[in-house]
């Protein structure tokens, strides 16, 4: 037994010198994704509950790696998070997200808001709004076609200096949802502070929503304060018909998950976009 616990403890060193190595080399890389285009968005449709129309959808970035395949961008955002490169990687989003609303404009379809997601990096530099403003003023976009979602979590840090920061995008015309709302319990009272026009129900509380009391009554909870504060509702990760029920029966107003449909590369969602008639 002695030896077997001496083998787990070199293997756990083992394990973690690859993890080490292995975010080493991911961050080289990363430097040279965007030049090598190897990154690219996919979109993913979010649906009025009560219409059953499409309303939207979020911008999620995806990273081809040549020879690993498919990055999850919970492994490359943080590393990129790290390294301040998610601020060139963020202006490419934002970016790529103009470009491509002007073009679904210049081909006559239909328009719907599309949410890019703020990392705290981004978020928390003087020159956000700047940045914002040269993406839209370069493809010619109404701000109100843009949404930015942002966690709860960047604001507790400095939660006046967040909120004046809100403030500042709202004026500027773009909207801001709080996405995986309810993960930082500590928060829910602040939601009366932020001046968002949205909540995102996390997907964690979603997926359990029809079996776990605690997930449902978080989730009947934040649609009763989001419309308390006059914020739409947005549930994320619905997968199941009963899980759709339970959020219908709430009154949750939008609905995102791979029910509908999974995140989409532009060409696919622009089908969406084509056979909606809004
Ligand atoms: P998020 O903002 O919470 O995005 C929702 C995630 O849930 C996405 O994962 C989406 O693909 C996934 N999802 C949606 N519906 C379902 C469903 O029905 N079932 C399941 N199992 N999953 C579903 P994804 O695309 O892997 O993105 C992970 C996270 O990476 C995002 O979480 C977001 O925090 C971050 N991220 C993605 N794109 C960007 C970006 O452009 N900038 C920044 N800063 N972060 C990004
Ligand atoms: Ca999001
Ligand atoms: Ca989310
Ligand atoms: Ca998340």
């Amino acid at each position: 037994a002695k030896g077997e616990g001496k083998n787990t403890y070199r293997h756990y060193i083992d394990e973690m010198d690859a993890e080490i190595q292995r975010r080493r080399l991911l961050q080289t890389d990363l430097k040279r994704a965007l030049v090598n285009n190897e990154m690219f968005i996919e979109y993913q449709p979010q649906i009025d509950i009560a219409t059953n129309r499409l309303a939207g959808a979020e911008a999620l970035l995806r990273w081809q790696h040549p020879e690993r395949g498919r990055v999850p961008p919970d492994e490359f955002i943080p590393l990129a998070e790290q390294t301040g490169l998610i601020v060139e990687i963020g202006d490419w989003v934002l970016e790529e997200v103009c470009m491509q609303i002007r073009a679904w404009q210049d081909a006559g379809l239909p328009q719907v808001p599309i949410a890019v997601n703020l990392s705290s990096v981004q978020f928390r530099r003087d020159d956000l709004l700047e940045r914002i403003c040269s993406a839209m003023h370069a493809y010619d976009i109404n701000p109100g076609l843009l949404e930015f979602e942002i966690t709860e979590s960047y604001v507790m840090n400095d939660p006046d200096a967040a909120i004046s920061t809100m403030f500042d995008m709202r004026e500027f015309g773009v909207k801001i949802s709080v996405d995986d709302f309810g993960t930082g319990y500590s928060s829910l009272g602040y939601l009366r502070r932020f001046p968002v026009d949205k909540v995102k129900i996390d997907r964690s509380f979603v997926t359990d929503i029809e079996h776990d009391k605690d997930s449902a009554t978080l989730a009947k909870a934040v649609v009763q304060l989001g419309h308390s504060l006059g914020l739409k509702v947005v549930a994320e990760g619905v997968e199941t018909k009963g899980q759709l029920e339970f959020l219908q029966n709430q009154y949750c107003d939008l609905v995102q998950g791979y029910l509908f449909s999974k995140p989409l590369p532009a060409r696919k969602f622009s089908e969406w976009l084509e056979s909606s008639s809004i």
